[in-house]
């Protein structure tokens, strides 16, 4: 490596360093931590010849629809789906009606959903939040 190699090491380095802590200062600003970027979400195709359960994490959702819109379906590549719930005792994802909220009970097995308050409560906060200031027109 020759001297001006170095140099330029160095710097890219600097540069580097300089990015990471930029971008750490940032974080530290607004979003809550406890956020779990991993964590599942379901979606249903709104293709009706597919209507393909399928889940991905948030992060990926966020990064979907940071690109244009909902993220492609796996089976027929559509970016048409929406948000769900997953059953805990079906397993099924079950879709929100009208107002982004859940039905009263699973369509799929009957298993009441509103029971389950704290849960449910959870599930359209995630929701809200994975939406954002990016109203869904569709
Ligand atoms: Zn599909
Ligand atoms: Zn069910």
């Amino acid at each position: 490596m020759t001297a001006k190699n170095v140099v330029l090491t160095i710097i890219a380095l600097a540069a580097l360093g300089a990015a990471g802590v930029m971008i750490v200062n940032q974080s530290s600003g607004g979003v809550p931590s406890e956020e779990d970027p991993n964590r599942p979400a379901y979606l249903v195709c709104q293709n009706p010849e597919c209507k393909h359960e399928f889940e991905m994490t948030h992060r990926q959702y966020a990064a979907a629809r940071a690109s244009g819109g909902p993220p492609e379906c796996p089976e027929c590549g559509q970016r048409k789906n929406r948000l769900g719930h997953k059953c805990e005792n079906c397993a099924r994802i079950v879709m929100r009606v009208g107002h982004s909220e859940l039905p009263a009970e699973c369509p799929f097995c009957g298993h009441d959903f509103v029971s389950d308050v704290e849960g449910y409560k959870k599930l359209e906060e995630a929701h809200n939040e994975l939406l954002g200031s990016d109203a869904d027109g569709g």
